[in-house]
């Protein structure tokens, strides 16, 4: 039987039709000895997938890029990218597209290979990934599904058998990672600056065909691409707000035009709040600080109006004077999402002037006295006591907040729930993701691993089981680091 039938995969390759300049075609890059470590199982059922299919020796050979699967017609993408500021080529250089997968709904999902090889967009790596970074990518992603958060998603992790070099010799990895499309902000930029506009437009019409198909009824539809775009990442970033994602790394190649979170290099989870932590080795200047995330992600949105330039207006100053407004909208969009947001985390239904007011008093204590993020709005919703709670100032906050409650018509109860909904009870923190991954890499035990992505899939739950998991970490005297190669 061919895998098609077995598996369940159901390609179609649009992005392949694309013009040539967007994609170099791949051949699989073999591995030695491919072993599956792990399946989302719950991801494949709802993708139209097998899941027993997809644990045969045929199935992990695809998923080790040893052989494609029935249908598939394997790329690299073509892209450019800001990395921290710095305009650069890049591309697929360790990935591979396998096509585009139709679930039995219809819904067009990518399938990728991450870490399947060199590809003509490689530069000087070697198109390879270790498992620690793979298994964690597999870990956040799924963690931010599970908090509601749009983002790529992850199928399997599979070893390859080889050791790949870093700074010592390290486990070789590779993910499959499912996404809307992997159309970024760089992608745009490729096309700007190496393609024809003609070739601008096409990817443009691709993309609202892909992402946005209502658009094309529009009388502009590049504006209105232009402007769903900044919708929809001023919503996922005040959604990282909440709850204390630091991307770690949002160059405009690593920001979808689909508005999911990509790209789970040196991204990490904040404990204590701090509006300046960094995590990641390589931001020395903490230009991705996670107080800096919504001015980088208006920073990169103007990057992408930059290049519809070409398609905004025939006249190109008008055009710029387009561009230029749609960008300035993107602080208040922000802001209405970031509002509603913490209002919901404060159990607020209504809207008051004075709410912004509230939260940033909180949000103010929190920071001065390093209190832990995630628990300080996990204990205001089940009524515990915070590490502020002693303190004459919080007690006051805490008063305005309660007569800011009681001056709202929905009940203590249903302000409860709504906070339930909006605080989670557990966050992937940072030494409960490496102890995770430690067991695996180290000592092959995975079980670790799945008692944590088990516990992280239902944030929202508050059960006894996760208590344990709540913990923020012993203070240390060494902050934690993560790393690009993660
Ligand atoms: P990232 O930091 O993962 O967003 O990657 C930035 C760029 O470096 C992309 O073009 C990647 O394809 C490329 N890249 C990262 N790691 C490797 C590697 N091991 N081999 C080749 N290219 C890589
Ligand atoms: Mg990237």
């Amino acid at each position: 039987m061919t895998n098609k039938i077995e598996a369940g995969w159901n390609f179609d390759n649009s992005y392949a039709r694309l013009p040539k300049l967007f994609y170099n075609k791949v051949d699989t890059n073999p591995v030695q000895d491919p072993g599956l470590v792990i399946l989302n199982k719950e991801l494949a059922a709802s993708l139209g997938l097998n899941t027993e299919a997809l644990q045969t020796e045929d199935s992990i050979s695809v998923f080790a890029g040893n052989k494609e699967p029935q249908g598939s017609e394997p790329l690299a993408q073509a892209y450019a990218g800001h990395q921290f500021g710095h305009f650069t080529m890049l591309g697929d250089g360790r990935a591979m597209l396998f096509g585009e997968h139709i679930t039995p709904e219809g819904h067009r999902v990518d399938i990728q290979l991450k870490g399947s090889g060199r590809t003509p967009y490689s530069r000087g790596g070697d198109g390879r990934a270790a498992l620690g970074p793979m298994l964690r990518e597999y870990i956040i992603s799924e963690a931010m599904h599970a908090l509601g958060i749009p983002t790529t998603r992850s199928l399997a992790v599979v070893t390859t058998g080889e050791t790949i070099i870093r700074e010592t010799g390290l486990p070789g990895a590779i993910l499959t990672r499912i996404a809307a499309s992997h159309i970024r902000v760089g992608t745009f930029q490729y096309a700007a600056q190496w393609g024809t506009t003609e070739e601008l437009k096409l990817l443009a019409d691709y993309t609202i065909d892909r992402h946005y198909p209502e658009l094309k009824e529009q009388e502009n539809p590049y504006l209105s691409l232009l402007q769903e775009v900044i919708k929809r990442q001023a919503a996922l970033i005040a959604k990282w707000q909440l709850v204390g994602f630091i991307h770690g790394v949002m160059n405009t190649d690593n920001m979808t035009i689909s508005g999911e979170t990509i790209d789970y290099g040196p991204c990490a989870f904040m404990d204590t709040y701090d509006l300046g932590t960094v995590f990641s080795s390589i931001d020395r200047q903490g230009r991705y600080a996670f107080g800096n995330q919504p001015y980088m992600g208006g920073w990169n949105l103007a990057r992408f109006a930059e290049c519809l330039i070409p398609l905004l207006h025939e006249d190109q100053e008008e055009s710029v004077k387009i561009a230029q407004g749609e960008i300035e909208t993107f602080s208040d969009i922000y802001k209405n999402n970031w509002l509603a947001g913490m209002r919901a985390k404060l159990g607020l239904f209504n809207e008051e002037e004075l709410d912004e007011t509230l939260i940033k008093d909180l949000l103010g204590l929190m920071q001065e006295h390093g209190a832990d993020y995630t628990n300080t709005f996990r204990a205001l919703t089940i009524g515990e006591g915070t590490t502020l709670s002693e303190l004459p100032e919080f007690k006051e906050w805490f008063g305005h907040w309660q007569k800011r409650r009681e001056r709202q018509e929905q009940s203590k109860e249903d302000a409860q729930q709504l906070m339930r909904n909006s605080n989670p009870a557990v966050i992937p923190r940072n030494h409960r993701v490496e102890e995770a991954l430690e067991a695996a890499v180290n000592e092959g035990d995975y079980t670790v691993m799945e008692r944590l992505l088990h516990v992280l899939s239902k944030p929202f739950a508050h059960t006894p089981d996760q208590e344990k998991y709540c913990k923020p970490p012993e203070p240390t005297d060494e902050p934690y680091q993560t790393f690009c190669g993660t």
